[in-house]
């Protein structure tokens, strides 16, 4: 399986919308479920990685 290089802080962009109208999230959590941050309204989600990757559209800014 192909893991998507996503480290904490980083920007990315989901497939679906979330319902606040952003597909903008950023990273909080790596590990074996992947923890994302709405851009939008600051909601948090965890997801796990199998699930996160399928969901992944892409990276947008890969924080260095
Ligand atoms: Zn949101």
């Amino acid at each position: 399986m192909i893991m998507p290089d996503v480290k904490m802080h980083d920007r990315v962009q989901m497939r679906k919308k979330h319902p606040c109208g952003s597909d903008e999230w950023v990273i909080h959590r790596v590990g074996a479920d992947v923890g994302i941050t709405c851009a939008g309204c600051g909601r948090r989600v965890l997801l796990a990685r199998a699930v996160f990757n399928k969901r992944l559209k892409k990276i947008i800014e890969p924080s260095s």
